[in-house]
């Protein structure tokens, strides 16, 4: 029986595929992921300045007003015209001066490229720790802040709109700032707060101790919709369920490595054993569960 079983099993592909019609080659090729364009601008959807750039992987906000583009992260790391494209994309928009470009964090792949936008006149401001963290290490891609602010935070206001720096403490990095436009009930929070996905490799410089916090801040905020710094599922913007998701998950993993951290099982053993069960049909899971479990690990393993 098992015999017959196993020839079965064997000859029925068989069968398929000799039932199968011959395949033709499709006349226009099927959509793909490698078909969508490399950069793309897009107005968010019920508000009349607010637009995304995005370039592959990274996206930034712009808005523009009748004074002048506020632009923010150039996200052109190991793209040499990326904030040329960037400029290029608002110029395509609007003949406004571009004023401000704001750094949401110190990040390279965030901030690299605001040459561009220098040589545009734009003004570049960050939290004051991004300049304390890239002067060191002077990237010949990555201008300094013109003007930095501390952890009180700034408001820009220019043409009507009304754009708030916040400091929120610690969380994806210490220097990450949420951009909260108030009337428009919109924030723009980079890497914290991944939309629907895993957080990755951004997490070896993540603060676990005060993360949580800062997502709590963020979802205490006046606001509807999140942009994040990296595309969602389809492009989709975050909901405060969201940010509550994130907080579980970053919660989740913090208890789950606490525990095998203090069984004495960091690193090597830990790694191999976290899980984060529930979590498995998130984009990211397979890829992005060593770097959640190090950096847990590093902290409830280690006291760092
Ligand atoms: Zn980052």
């Amino acid at each position: 029986m098992r015999h017959q079983l196993a020839c079965l099993l064997f000859t029925l592909p068989l069968l398929a595929a000799a039932q199968a019609p011959a395949p033709q080659a499709p006349s226009v090729a099927p959509p793909t992921q490698a078909a969508r364009p490399a950069t793309a601008v897009t107005k968010v959807a019920g508000t009349d300045n607010v637009y995304i750039f995005r370039n592959v992987n990274h996206q930034s906000m712009f808005v523009v007003t009748p004074a002048g583009v506020i632009a923010t992260d150039p996200i052109a790391y190991g793209r040499p015209n990326g904030g040329q494209q960037y400029v290029d994309a608002i110029r395509s928009v609007t003949s406004q001066p571009i004023r401000y470009l704001v750094y949401s964090h110190h990040h390279f792949d965030h901030v690299a490229g605001g040459k561009a936008f220098k040589d545009a006149g734009a003004t570049i401001v960050a939290h004051r720790r991004v300049r304390e963290r890239l002067l060191p290490i002077n990237d010949p891609h990555t201008p300094l802040p013109d003007e930095v602010f501390g952890d009180e935070g700034r408001t820009l206001s220019l043409g009507g709109t009304t754009l708030e720096l916040k400091y929120l403490g610690a969380s994806h990095s210490d220097t990450n700032v949420v951009m909260f436009l108030p009337r428009e009930k919109l924030v723009f929070v980079v890497d914290t707060i991944p939309v629907g996905q895993v957080p990755g490799r951004g997490m070896i410089d993540f603060y676990p101790d005060q993360a949580e916090d800062f997502i709590r801040k963020v979802m205490a905020l006046d606001w509807d919709r999140l942009i994040p710094g990296h595309p969602g599922v389809n492009d989709r913007l975050g909901t405060k369920k969201d940010a509550a998701d994130q907080l579980e998950l970053l919660q989740k993993a913090s208890a789950e490595m606490k525990q095998l951290a203090q069984d004495g099982k960091c690193w090597d053993s830990a790694e191999k054993e976290f899980k984060l069960s529930g979590y498995e049909n998130w984009p990211g899971y397979k890829d992005n569960l060593q770097f959640i479990a190090r950096r847990y690990c590093g902290y409830w393993g280690r006291g760092t």
